[in-house]
């Protein structure tokens, strides 16, 4: 999992991650076989992602195998918030 973020580099530009940018982290979700496979279980500048040609596709993926219950994504939304992304997707839950 990608959950020290100091020193990891930017899935999208390659570029370290510094500590007070704003990141989007991800867990494997994606067979090794998916052309987006390498960009799950990564960390990517939140300004890199969302100038991402690829951004929509990701998140539809991800979508289709969001388990709300899954513990990575509890201790995603616990330490940075609810993802603007996931908020339409999740409110209704619980
Ligand atoms: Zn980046």
């Amino acid at each position: 999992m990608a959950l020290i973020f100091q020193g990891c580099t930017c899935s999208i530009c390659d570029r370290i991650i510094e500590e007070e940018q704003e990141i989007v982290a991800w867990p494997a979700f994606l067979n090794e076989d998916h052309t987006l496979w390498k960009y799950s279980d990564s960390a990517m500048h939140k300004r890199c992602f969302d100038q991402w040609n690829k951004k929509d596709e990701f998140i539809r993926l991800y979508k289709t195998r969001i388990d709300l219950n899954d513990p990575y994504l509890v201790e995603m939304i616990e330490k940075q918030g609810i993802p603007e992304w996931l908020k339409n997707e999740i409110h209704t839950s619980k």
